[in-house]
């Protein structure tokens, strides 16, 4: 582990490293006594914690601030992160082109670039994230001497700890130290995570998951993912595969996924499934998935049929997902999910169709997802890695 990224944070203890945390995903300037109620600490323990971080710049007082209601609120100095103490980069490998972000230590993307893809040879792609990193520490206002550490995300199967990708279908990649070639490509520490759930963490720490215990982040695209927030953590399963929503046989027993396996979700539900069946119907196949939307808001009957038999195999996937999770959300993301507009209410309704019990309150939630936000994902397990990094050396 490279040195600058196990400074990178003084989380001398456990309660430094819980106040940095409840600091940084706050939402903005924060008081010593909130800090402490959701960390869970005595006001000491915060005014020790807080300390290291204000000596390093992390954090900076602002202040005061008028903390109560109207009338009986009293003037207290208010914490909050100090945006460029830190630049974090987050890059997502997508099959056309690399995406990169540079976000600062409060959650903001300063600055973003896109690379085009051609080769999906490992190196080729190494390449163009490099080639993707360098655009961002060019632009205006990232110091490249405050960048930290660079996170990379990909689809598939991806051992964040070994930081290899042991099998990526859209790459055909099996068994890439991407990691270590993406940390000697730029020089800068290197983090790998499953795109998935580095946008679950994008969730948790800046998005709808702040403060909730547990979520679900249901993608929709070119594939069909979920990311599932659990007690408070992401989780990545025993064996590094976890929330493969895509893969669970509630599709067409008839026909074959591209993962080999008969009957996925994916067989129904993915973009290119949707595009098959329209195909197959009217005998031309929409170029993108934008395209067969379009032609569904204008009633065209085939792409409607296609959309409706994936918006229920959508629906009974999260309602097995919130059956057996039980989360507080349900999140439905993704670049599909324009095209999936019109068709939400028929997710919902296979959903509630098949959820068990009180399980049926979680809340189904759409939301449109562009690509840099899937980087930000990316750049926010560059954070937690170097979070993560600091506590090791602590640890060590
Ligand atoms: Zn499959």
């Amino acid at each position: 582990m490279p040195r600058a990224l196990m400074e990178a944070f003084p989380v001398t203890s456990p309660a430094a490293e819980s106040v940095l945390r409840t600091v940084l995903t706050a939402g903005g300037p924060t008081s010593r006594a909130a800090i402490g109620h959701r960390a869970g600490l005595s006001p000491a323990a915060v005014t020790k914690a807080i300390r290291p971080l204000l000596s390093a710049g992390l954090v900076v007082e602002h202040g005061p601030g008028i903390v109560g209601t109207a009338g009986v609120g009293r003037p207290v100095s208010l914490i909050a992160a100090e945006p460029a103490a830190a630049y974090f980069a987050g890059i997502k490998i997508t099959a056309d082109e690399i995406v990169a972000v540079c976000m600062d230590l409060a959650g903001q993307v300063r600055a973003s670039e896109h690379v085009t893809v051609g080769s999906h040879a490992p190196d080729a792609i190494v390449d163009q994230v490099a080639t993707a990193y360098r655009q961002l520490l060019a632009a205006p206002p990232v110091a490249a001497h405050r960048v930290r550490c660079v996170g990379v995300s990909v689809s598939g199967d991806v051992d964040r700890t070994g930081g290899r990708v042991r099998h990526s279908p859209f790459l055909g990649w099996r068994d890439v130290p991407l990691a270590r070639l993406v940390g000697d490509a730029t020089g800068t520490a290197a983090v790998i995570e499953n795109d998935v759930r580095a946008l679950t963490l994008a969730e948790q720490w800046w998005g709808l998951g702040v403060g909730a215990t547990s979520l679900a982040v249901v993608t929709v695209g070119a594939g069909i993912g979920c990311g599932l927030l659990i007690d408070g953590r992401v989780l990545v399963g025993a064996h590094g595969v976890s929330g493969e929503l895509g893969h669970l046989p509630l599709g067409d027993p008839e026909q074959t996924c591209y993962c080999g396996r008969r009957g996925c979700v994916e067989t129904v539900a993915s973009a290119g499934a949707v595009l098959r069946r329209i195909g197959a119907v009217t005998g031309r196949t929409p170029s993108s998935l934008a395209e067969a939307g379009a032609l569904a808001r204008t009633g065209a009957p085939a792409a409607t049929e296609a959309f409706v038999a994936a918006g229920r195999v959508i629906g009974l996937a999260v309602a097995s997902v919130v059956n057996l999770v039980g989360p507080e959300r349900v999140v439905i993301t993704g670049e599909g999910v324009p095209a999936f507009e019109p068709f939400l209410d028929e997710i919902r309704r296979t959903f509630a169709e098949h959820a068990f019990g009180a399980a049926a309150r979680a809340e189904i939630a759409a939301r449109p997802l562009p690509f840099a936000e899937w980087a930000r994902g990316a750049a926010t397990v560059a954070l937690d890695g170097a979070i993560l990094a600091s506590r090791g050396r602590r640890n060590g």
